[in-house]
């Protein structure tokens, strides 16, 4: 094992250079190499005939050299070295630019394995600066499958396999195996050694998909159990029973009578928190479905029993708005709500800090703010975070470990819908309650889907809701990091549209926010749109996550195709919020029929957990989970959504396991335990 920890500067053929463009692919020591896993593998088992090679793909072929390669230098000063190869099919002119040395590596009358593109016409074949080694001994550059890593700046290919294949040398046997032997036998998986020699460097196919599944099911058993863990270590401890006045005298001072399924979810965690053992809910509920007063009526119950609530939100800007809302309902019963985020002058931030540990604040709501370590509170009972799939398990366990000693409530709430088997991962160590039912008198929000010949059209439309006093969401796909697409529609950034509109609508007051700005530049926005100072914000995604402008009755959608339907209708959910009549419409830019239909699904439902299903039906799991919005530690090898079933088996497994070695104490699984311990406190960055 030692062995694995030399630090890569020290490995044959690194040095500092090189040690330092390794570190940014995270890289440090040897053992790093054998969970840098290849991006992508190349097939280079099978030799083609020239004539029969595909044009414009990589291929290797097997050629004589059939004339003396020549040396020339080309006008611009390029050396050129130049040969015809050929096999029992045909020929091919073989180029190296800049590459004079191998005129003396190649002889006439040899046979070499050449892997390149082959390019030009079927009967005039050539290839350029292809790899190549002699027949005799191929099954380095050809004959086999070779990985392909990720790169950085000042590394190639080769070095990393170079690398790699040291770091498998020198491990010898002595390989991490996280995976117990009972389990590996079990769920009849290779061992450690075969699995990372042949993820590296398969031997064939069959050989490179045994390792696979073995990696995958590890690095799935591991977060398994580490989740269990988890879950495990807060039932153990003793919670904090809250025994507050009846809730009937919150819901007796809230603007609106809750729905039944807000005082159910309410019941269900008040019920939670009475008991000696900490609560662990989640509540879900599609956007609009007043998940925020839930969280208000736990918090009054917990700070009129005495204790301090803190609730987190993903930015600053729902910061502030879940304040002016919870304030709004928890002052007048005398309580007192702060707010703490990091765009905050120092002194407020202080001031906020020093009353927190006072006791004097009841509920503090903030952002990553509240994670930073000189927040104390003075007897925290209930943690509540909004939209948690921004937040990692590990914030989650850091702001729970600031009740000293005590285990504080935590309570989730999340507007989306995710497959059981995920859920069951992501929250299972949550109990969950469903809000089923959206507040009466709520309006179906009319949706369309529309192209550029409606767009006067729109511009009228818009013209006359801001004449009615209402106010318009614009929201374009994030552009900053996409070169313009040659072929496609050109899309249109959030500002470029912002300023087209201004010019378009001279009179009115149009917003822009986008990912680029400060956070403090974007809530100033967010704040003149709340308080009706602007009648068009424009703004990149920015706004999905639960923004509450009651007075807006317009969402427009660029580009709409670009976006998946549970996010369209997270975005169609910013209006209808208030009493008038509201209208999504969808600009499509796109001429496919399936992108009509996808859209078209989105303009017949507004039922959230449905349009999940379409959407995972339509997109894949795969692509459903590519935001990473989950909080799990990043996986290396695994597809939380494709390998679905592998996780389900890992799950399995891990339960049985901590059944009988709930501490992972036995020597056995030892090995497991340092990997489990590890997973949460990787480098930040890796939990999002
Ligand atoms: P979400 O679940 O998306 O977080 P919110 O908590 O923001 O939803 O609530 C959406 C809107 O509905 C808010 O303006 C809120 O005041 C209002 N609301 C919540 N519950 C009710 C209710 N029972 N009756 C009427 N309006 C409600
Ligand atoms: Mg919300």
């Amino acid at each position: 094992m030692k062995k694995l920890d030399i630090e890569l500067r020290y490995l044959k053929g690194v040095g500092e250079t090189r040690a330092k463009a390794l570190a940014k692919l995270g890289l440090y020591r040897l053992g790093d190499l054998l969970r840098f896993f290849p991006r992508s593998y190349e097939d280079r088992t099978r030799f083609v005939p020239i004539r029969e090679a595909p044009l414009e793909e990589p291929v290797c072929i097997r050629a004589m050299v059939a004339d003396p390669p020549t040396l020339s230098t080309l006008p611009g000063g390029r050396r050129l070295v130049r040969f015809r190869a050929v096999d029992d099919s045909g020929g091919v002119l073989i180029s190296f630019f800049n590459a004079p040395y191998v005129r003396d590596q190649l002889r006439q009358g040899e046979t070499y394995a050449f892997y390149g593109r082959m390019g030009g016409y079927a009967d005039a074949r050539n290839m350029t600066n292809p790899e190549f080694e002699p027949e005799a001994t191929l099954g380095d550059k050809t004959g086999r499958i070779l990985p392909r890593y990720p790169l950085s700046a000042g590394l190639s290919n080769r070095m990393l396999m170079r690398y790699v294949r040291q770091a498998l040398d020198q491990a010898g046997d002595a390989l991490p195996d996280a995976l117990p032997e009972s389990v590996r036998t079990e769920q009849e998986l290779c061992q450690a050694r075969f699995a990372y020699e042949n993820i590296h460097f398969p031997a064939d196919f069959g050989a490179l998909e045994l390792a696979r599944r073995r990696l995958v099911f590890e690095e799935l058993f591991t977060l398994a159990c580490a989740l269990g863990r988890l879950r495990a270590g807060r039932q153990g401890e003793p919670g904090i029973p809250i025994q507050g006045p009846d809730i009937a005298g919150f819901y007796e001072a809230l603007p609106f009578s809750p729905t039944g399924a807000q005082r159910r979810a309410v019941d269900q965690a008040l019920l939670d928190m009475a008991s000696d053992r900490p609560m662990s809910r989640l509540v879900q509920g599609d956007v609009g479905s007043g998940k925020t007063a839930v969280a208000a009526a736990c918090a009054w119950a917990v700070c009129k029993a005495g204790f301090q609530a803190a609730f987190m939100a993903p930015t600053e800007i729902l910061a502030e708005q879940h304040l002016v809302t919870l304030r709004g309902f928890l002052a007048p019963q005398g309580l007192r709500v702060e707010k703490l985020t990091g765009g905050m002058k120092a002194a407020e931030k202080r001031a906020v800090k020093e009353a927190l540990a006072a006791g004097d604040v009841d509920l503090v709501v903030g952002t990553h703010a509240l994670l930073t370590g000189d927040v104390a509170f003075s007897r925290l009972a209930l943690v509540i975070t909004d939209e948690q799939h921004r937040f990692g398990v590990r914030q989650r366990g850091a702001l729970s470990a600031k009740a000293q000693g005590e285990t504080p409530h935590v309570l989730v709430m999340s507007a989306t819908p995710i497959p059981r088997t995920l859920a069951l991962m992501i929250y299972g160590d949550l109990d969950v309650s469903v809000l089923d039912e959206l507040p009466p008198g709520r309006q179906k929000v009319d949706t369309f889907a529309v192209d550029e010949r409606y767009r006067e059209r729109l511009n009228g439309f818009i013209e006359k809701l801001v004449g009615q006093g209402r106010q318009v969401f614009v929201v374009c796909p994030k552009v900053e990091d996409e070169p313009d697409a040659p072929f496609g529609p050109k899309l249109k950034s959030a500002q470029e549209h912002a300023d087209a509109l201004q010019r378009r609508f001279p009179t009115l007051r149009v917003g822009c926010v986008h990912g680029r700005m400060r956070p403090r530049e974007k809530e100033a926005v967010m704040s003149a749109m709340a308080a009706g100072e602007l009648d068009i914000l424009v703004s990149t995604t920015v706004i999905e996550v639960g923004v509450d402008v009651p007075n807006a009755a317009l969402m427009i959608v660029e580009s709409a195709e670009r976006f998946g339907l549970s996010q369209l209708h997270q975005l169609r959910g910013r209006v209808g919020r208030g009493q008038h009549k509201s209208w999504c419409i969808l600009m499509n830019a796109a001429r496919s029929p399936e992108a009509r239909a996808r859209l078209e699904a989105l303009c017949k439902t507004g039922d959230g957990f449905r349009i999940s299903e379409e959407d995972l039906r339509l997109r894949g799991p795969g692509d459903f989970f590519g935001a990473r919005q989950h909080g799990l530690p990043e996986m290396r090898i695994a597809d939380l959504g494709a390998d679905m079933r592998v996780l389900q088996s890992a799950q399995d497994a891990a339960a049985a396991l901590l059944e009988r070695d709930p501490e992972l104490s036995q020597a056995e699984h030892a090995a497991l335990r340092a990997q489990v311990e590890s997973l949460f406190q990787d480098a930040a960055g890796t939990i999002n």
